[in-house]
């Protein structure tokens, strides 16, 4: 609800972990869906949002203050705290004419709260919609509280166990249709192309294997998971023996042989693990003695390169029936090899205190670097 009048500004919504896509730019003109489901909202507990300071100003000391060891081009000094919701499940607050400036083909917030409170008038949140961006509204910290909802609405829900989420099976599939401004996600103005949330995701996890390497060598399964990881890991890292190996891991799967045994070829150094889309927690091994690096995915993902589906889609027998029209071009292969998402993999590379290491910034230093992401 509003802090300043108590007006309430959304319908009752559960929490759930903020997505790791949550502040991607993806592409050109390109119109991405709704970041958050209807009836949740998250939590950005870093600061995010105008005023941004430029590194050189902000300094390596006061930023590894504020959780960023390594140069990025600026830091927010915005509020943390800030909580995002699905655009409908916000309730009576109105754009605010004079904050609306410096958009592309929407609105992107880069001038801070741009929707105010219908009844007192104060700005309240940020909501975004311009291309490339995800669909969102973000309700300032400061502006707003949160109030339990009476009558045990869904708020007090338990999160799902591990066990139930792999039976829910809600996986995000690897390959979408992709809509261009303007264009519906299914009409003509789209193309097929790899999710923008594995994108994000693998921009994550590249940052997470490459600290993980310690400078050597890493190998990774074959499928998928070597379509998003090998040929980043392959160009960056050195070769030869003593690769450090990244297998799946995770519930329902059988434990990994993180141990010191003698078969170099069964044991796993570093493991892709899934994140709960309820809580956020990292999935834990039930022996969390192992030294093994747990690189986080979020769950969609996870599951998907632990299930895959067969890619092209299996055909169907029979013929379409005559009065299908057929004037979409069939669903093709994704074309280009898959790129991790930069500003994802630099914004978490340089959370992550490897980072201050030599011999990852060594790595970082490589001009081809910006050809794979
Ligand atoms: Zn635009
Ligand atoms: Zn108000």
């Amino acid at each position: 609800m509003c802090a300043g009048c108590d007006a309430p500004l959304t319908t009752p919504l559960s929490q759930v972990a903020l997505p790791v896509h949550a502040h991607q730019k993806y592409g050109n003109a390109i119109q991405l869906p709704v970041l958050m489901e209807p009836g949740t909202f998250a939590v950005e507990t870093e600061p995010w949002g105008p005023p941004w300071r430029r590194w050189e100003e902000v300094g390596s000391e006061e930023a590894a203050l504020r959780g960023v060891l390594a140069p990025v081009h600026a830091l927010s000094y915005g509020a943390s705290g800030a909580i995002v919701v699905a655009p409908g499940d916000t309730r009576g607050t109105v754009l605010f004419p004079e904050r609306l400036g410096g958009a592309c083909c929407g609105l992107d917030g880069r001038e801070g709260p741009n929707a105010a409170c219908e009844a007192c008038g104060s700005l309240v949140a940020t909501r975004i919609d311009d291309c490339s961006l995800w669909q969102a509204t973000w309700l300032a910290p400061d502006a707003v509280r949160r109030c339990p909802v009476d009558g045990g609405g869904d708020t007090d829900v338990m999160p799902l166990s591990w066990a139930e989420l792999v039976a829910e099976g809600s996986a995000t599939p690897p390959f979408e249709p992709v809509a261009t401004w303007g264009g519906s996600r299914l009409g003509s103005s789209h193309f097929w192309s790899w999710s923008p949330r594995w994108v994000a995701a693998a921009g994550q996890a590249l940052a997470h294997l490459l600290a993980a390497s310690e400078g050597r060598p890493v190998t990774v399964p074959d499928g998928l998971v070597a379509d998003l990881f090998r040929r980043a890991l392959d160009t960056l890292l050195p070769t030869g023996p003593s690769a450090r190996r990244a297998v799946l891991a995770g519930p329902e799967l059988p434990a990994p042989d993180t141990g010191t045994g003698s078969d170099a070829h069964a044991h796993a150094d570093i493991l892709l693990v899934p994140t709960h889309p309820q809580t956020g927690e990292t999935w834990a091994p039930a022996d969390p003695t192992t030294s093994a690096y747990w690189v986080p995915l979020p769950f969609g993902v996870w599951l998907s390169l632990v299930f895959p589906e067969p890619y092209p889609p299996v055909l169907a027998s029979g013929v379409i029936p005559l009065d299908v029209l057929r004037d979409d071009p069939l669903a093709p292969l994704p074309p280009q090899p898959f790129r991790a998402d930069p500003r994802v993999f630099h914004r978490t590379m340089a959370r992550l205190p490897a980072v201050r290491s030599p011999w990852l910034r060594e790595i970082l230093k490589q001009n081809s670097l910006t050809h794979l992401l």
